[in-house]
C-alpha cells in the first residue's frame, strides 16, 4: 500500500506531478480532466488514495530550468482543470507552429496546426481532397479547421510553477526546502528514504524523480539511460525574452531554421521567448550567438543551455517514477516534454491505483509505451531535418548526405500506401495498461509531407513537385 509520496524537485514536472496527484487524493474533479484530458483514469477508478501524504522537496541552490514556454492543446484542459488560464500566466493562444525556410533558405513556411474535434473523418476528406485534386499546400492548410476557441497555451513556466505551488500547499502538500543528497535502499532495491543535506532523512513508499537533467533518484536506480546524440544532433540553446513592441501579433510558434538548427518565437503577453536550439558539433556557442544576434538585430543577453538528447530506458522502476527532464528529452521542437510529463503522470497515477487496489500493472508494457511515444516525437522532430533541401552550411549538408533513417521512410511510405500511419491516434487500452495516444497524428505527418513539397500522388519523397 502506498501512504508516503516524496517527489524530489520543485520545477513545473514536480509541482505537476503534485497537483495531479493532491487532486485525486482530494477527490476534486474529475481525474480526466486534470490529467491533461487523457482517459481513462475516471475518479471511480481512484480508492484506497485518500490518506495518502504527498511530500515535495526541492532545493533553493538549483534553479529550475526557466525554459518550456510552448505546450500542446492538453495544457488548456490542465489549466481549466484547475480553474485556471493563460492570462494567469502571461500566457497566450497556441493555434499551433509556423515552420519557416526549413525546405530551403527563403522557402517562406508551412504550418502545423492542431486539429481538434472527429479526426478520422477531418483527415480522410483532407487526405483525399489533395490526393484526387490539385490543391495547393495554402489550400489546404485554408481547410484545416484551426479553431480559435479550442487552442493550445504558450506559457510563462516560473508563473505556471508559483500557481501550482501555492495551489498544492493549499491543499496540503507538504513542502521541504533542501537539497537531496542521498538515498537509503531496502533490501529489493527499491527506495526507502532520502537523506536531505542536514542529513535529515525523509521515509516513502513511493519517490518520484522530477530533478531535472540531474536525474537524482533515478541514476542510482537499475535503470539504463539510452543515449541518443548520434541521431539528434541539437544539444544546446541559448534563450532570452524580447520586447513583445518588436513583433507584429500572432497566435502560434514561429520555428525558423537557421545555419545549426533553429529559432523559436514564443509569443507571451508582454514579451517573446526567443532560443536559438543548435548543434555544438557544428557551431560553437560564441558563434551561434553572433547569428542570434544579427538575426534579431540586438546585442542579446541569453541563457545557455546543454543537454544529453536521450531518454530513460524505464521511467518507472520498483518504487520510483522518472517525471520531467529526469525521464527524457530530446530537443524542444513540436514543444512535447510538458505533453510527455503529462503522460508519465496518467501512467503514475494509474500506477499508483493498482498498488493501492492490488491490481495487475504491467510496468514493461508501461515503460515500454513510453519509449515508443518518446520514439514516435524522435522522428516526427528528425525528419525536418532530413526533409530539407537547405545546403547552405555543414550542418545542413549533414543531413542533406545522409541517408533518410528507415524508421522515418517507413512512416512516409504507410502514409502513401495506406493514407495512414495508425488505424486510430487514440489508443485506450484496458486499465493496468498504458494510457496515452499515438502522436504525432496522421495528419500532423500529412501536413508536414506538404510543406516539404513531397508529391503525394507519385510518393516520391525527394522533394521534388
Ligand atoms: C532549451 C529547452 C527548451 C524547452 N522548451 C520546451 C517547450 O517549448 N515545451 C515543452 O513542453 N518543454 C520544453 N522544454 C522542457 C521543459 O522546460 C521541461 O520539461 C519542464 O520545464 C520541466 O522541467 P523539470 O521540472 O523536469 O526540471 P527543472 O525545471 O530543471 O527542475 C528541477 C528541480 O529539481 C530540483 N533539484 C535538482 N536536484 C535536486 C536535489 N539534489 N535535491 C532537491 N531538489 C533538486 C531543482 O531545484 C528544481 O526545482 C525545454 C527544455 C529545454 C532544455
Amino acid at each position: 500500500m502506498v501512504k508516503d509520496i516524496v517527489i524530489v524537485g520543485g520545477g513545473a514536472a514536480g509541482w505537476m506531478t503534485a497537483i495531479n496527484l493532491l487532486v485525486n487524493i482530494n477527490n476534486l474533479i474529475e481525474a480526466s480532466t486534470i490529467t491533461f484530458g487523457r482517459p481513462p483514469i475516471k475518479n471511480k477508478s481512484i480508492k484506497n488514495f485518500d490518506n495518502i501524504k504527498v511530500t515535495l522537496i526541492a532545493s533553493e541552490d538549483i534553479p529550475v530550468i526557466g525554459v518550456g514556454e510552448g505546450t500542446l492543446p492538453d495544457m488548456q484542459h490542465f489549466l481549466g482543470g484547475l480553474n485556471l488560464n493563460v492570462d494567469d500566466i502571461n500566457g497566450t493562444k497556441k493555434l499551433g507552429i509556423e515552420y519557416i525556410n526549413w525546405y530551403s533558405k527563403s522557402s517562406g513556411s508551412w504550418y502545423h496546426p492542431f486539429t481538434f474535434g472527429d479526426f478520422d473523418t477531418h483527415y480522410n476528406n483532407l487526405f483525399y481532397k489533395y490526393k484526387n485534386n490539385n490543391l495547393t499546400f495554402e489550400e489546404v492548410f485554408s481547410d484545416i479547421a484551426v479553431s480559435k476557441e479550442k487552442h493550445g497555451c504558450h506559457i510563462e513556466v516560473s508563473k505556471l510553477i508559483s500557481k501550482l505551488k501555492s495551489k498544492c500547499i493549499d491543499m496540503g502538500c507538504n513542502f521541504i526546502t533542501n537539497t537531496v543528497k542521498d538515498c537509503k535502499f531496502n533490501d529489493d532495491k527499491s527506495i526507502k528514504s532520502v537523506i536531505l543535506n542536514d542529513n535529515t532523512e525523509i521515509r516513502g513508499d513511493y519517490f518520484v524523480d522530477c530533478t531535472g537533467f540531474r536525474r537524482v533518484l533515478m541514476s542510482k536506480m537499475e535503470t539504463t539511460f539510452i543515449d541518443l546524440s548520434d541521431k539528434f544532433l541539437c544539444n544546446s540553446a541559448i534563450a532570452t525574452h524580447i520586447d513583445l513592441k518588436n513583433e507584429k501579433e500572432y497566435h502560434w510558434t514561429k520555428c525558423t531554421a537557421l545555419s545549426s538548427g533553429w529559432v523559436w518565437n514564443i509569443p507571451l503577453q508582454d514579451k517573446v521567448g526567443i532560443g536559438y536550439v543548435y548543434s555544438d558539433k557544428f557551431i560553437s556557442d560564441d558563434d551561434a550567438k553572433k547569428e542570434l544576434n544579427e538575426y534579431l538585430n540586438i546585442e542579446g543577453d541569453y541563457q545557455l543551455l546543454k543537454w544529453t538528447p536521450g531518454i530513460l530506458k524505464e521511467p518507472f522502476v520498483k518504487n520510483c517514477a522518472a517525471v520531467g527532464l529526469s525521464a527524457g528529452f530530446i530537443e524542444p521542437m513540436e514543444a512535447t516534454n510538458h505533453g510527455a510529463q503529462s503522460l508519465l503522470i496518467s501512467n503514475l497515477v494509474n500506477i499508483l491505483d493498482g498498488i493501492n487496489n492490488k491490481r495487475n500493472i504491467d510496468i514493461d508494457r508501461i515503460n515500454e509505451y513510453i519509449r515508443t511515444w518518446y520514439d514516435n516525437i524522435g522522428n516526427f522532430i528528425l525528419s525536418n531535418y532530413f526533409l530539407s533541401k537547405r545546403i547552405d552550411s555543414n550542418f545542413w549538408q549533414y543531413f542533406n548526405n545522409t541517408e533518410l533513417p528507415k524508421d522515418i521512410k517507413n512512416i512516409i511510405n504507410m502514409l502513401f500506401e495506406m493514407g495512414e500511419i495508425c488505424g486510430h491516434p487514440n489508443v485506450l487500452l484496458a486499465k493496468g495498461a498504458p494510457i496515452g495516444q499515438i502522436a504525432p497524428t496522421n495528419l500532423s505527418w500529412f501536413v508536414k509531407l506538404v510543406g516539404y513539397h513531397i508529391n503525394y500522388k507519385t510518393g516520391d519523397f525527394d522533394g521534388n513537385d
